[in-house]
């Protein structure tokens, strides 16, 4: 029997998740916030500077990602990133760098979207503002449009867990106990473009201590053509004690730090802050990898779940989607 299920976010999680349910006949609608899918794997695009300014790559360990991943790269969405990936600590001292295979997406991280959304419903530019019980299926309203005119048999909530926390406060308290006690930590990320390449002597590097964590050429990684583009983030204790830093000094201070390893000043710079980057993972109530709540029928996934990492967060899609698919056969019984 197919059920009707509204997947909320599109991010990772949220699109593999979707990808189980369609696959298995449900009709699903994946209802997204921004006006374009990927979250924290989303690609910036203003004023002629295009770079991943959130996640710069993603590894794959496990064997079902693994297979996921060899397609993306077979079908030209991905590539492996090899280039002088160097570890530094705050002074510029060079450390050991672990030898892992590294991924993006070609020709900017956001492509590897393109092989999930085809085929699939996805309302972008909606953001979910309300979700309440009627005749025992979900209602969902947005900010944009109010009441969604479709009702859902189950409800995903694929974002991070204080955005969630607003939702859940009435619909489902157990859940809302479980978002509480989750926590995220914020990143600033400055991108920069350079009119002519800048040669620092690595293309990538994790920096261990300091304001920054990591810098890199975004420009050279496979599929990208303008080599002058560079992306730095701070690291999360520098990012939370700046909070409520203008974007402007956010650069100044930042710019500082990458010239004192050799950068110069850059033709154009952004600053962005991501204010939940990256997952604190503890013991987590969230042990299976994701939330499901049988007798509601809503769920949570999201990279916060599982490990704070891209391929974390497909796991946590992918078993909350099998979650979903098995709860629903059950209840059609
Ligand atoms: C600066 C930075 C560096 C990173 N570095 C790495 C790295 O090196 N390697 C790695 O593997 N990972 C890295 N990550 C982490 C990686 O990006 C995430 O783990 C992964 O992308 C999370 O996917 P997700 O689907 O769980 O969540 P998200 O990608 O956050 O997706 C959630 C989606 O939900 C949407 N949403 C939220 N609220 C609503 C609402 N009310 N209504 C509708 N839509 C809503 C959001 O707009 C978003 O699109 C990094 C992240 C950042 C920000």
């Amino acid at each position: 029997m197919t059920h009707r299920v509204a997947v909320v976010g599109a991010g990772i999680a949220g699109v593999t998740c979707a990808q189980v349910l369609t696959d298995a006949g449900h009709e699903v609608v994946i209802i997204e916030r921004n006006a374009e899918v990927g979250g924290r794997m989303r690609t910036w695009h203003v004023d002629g500077l295009q770079c991943d300014y959130g996640a710069p790559f993603f590894t794959a360990r496990d064997a079902n990602f693994s297979v996921v991943v060899k397609g993306w790269c077979e079908a030209g969405f991905a590539a492996q990133w090899r280039d002088r990936f160097v570890a530094l600590d705050a002074a510029g001292v060079a450390q050991p760098v672990a030898d892992v295979s590294r991924f993006v997406g070609t020709p900017s991280m956001d492509a590897v979207f393109s092989t999930f959304v085809s085929g699939q419903r996805v309302e972008t530019g909606q953001a979910v503002c309300a979700l309440a019980k009627v005749n025992g299926k979900w209602q969902l309203s947005t900010r944009e449009y109010g009441h969604y005119t479709d009702l859902f048999d189950a409800v995903v909530l694929a974002m991070p867990p204080a955005e969630a926390r607003e939702l859940l406060h009435e619909a489902s308290p157990a859940l809302s106990v479980v978002v509480d006690r989750a926590r995220m930590r914020p990143c600033w990320a400055l991108m920069l473009r350079y009119p002519t390449p800048l040669e620092l002597g690595f293309e990538a590097a994790f920096v261990n201590g300091g304001p920054l964590r990591w810098m890199a050429n975004d420009g050279a990684k496979p599929g990208r053509d303008d080599k002058g583009v560079w992306v730095i983030h701070a690291s999360a204790e520098w990012s939370s004690r700046h909070l409520a830093s203008r974007p402007d000094a956010v650069t100044e201070a930042l710019m500082s730090a990458f010239v004192a390893f050799g950068a110069r000043f850059p033709d154009a710079a952004a600053a962005y802050l991501w204010r939940d980057a990256e997952a604190v993972i503890d013991s987590g109530p969230a042990s299976r990898g994701y939330v499901w709540r049988d007798p509601e029928r809503i769920g949570l996934c999201g990279d916060w779940c599982r490990s704070g990492r891209v391929e974390g967060a497909w796991l946590s899609g992918r078993s909350l989607g099998l979650a979903v698919r098995a709860s629903l056969a059950r209840g059609s019984a």
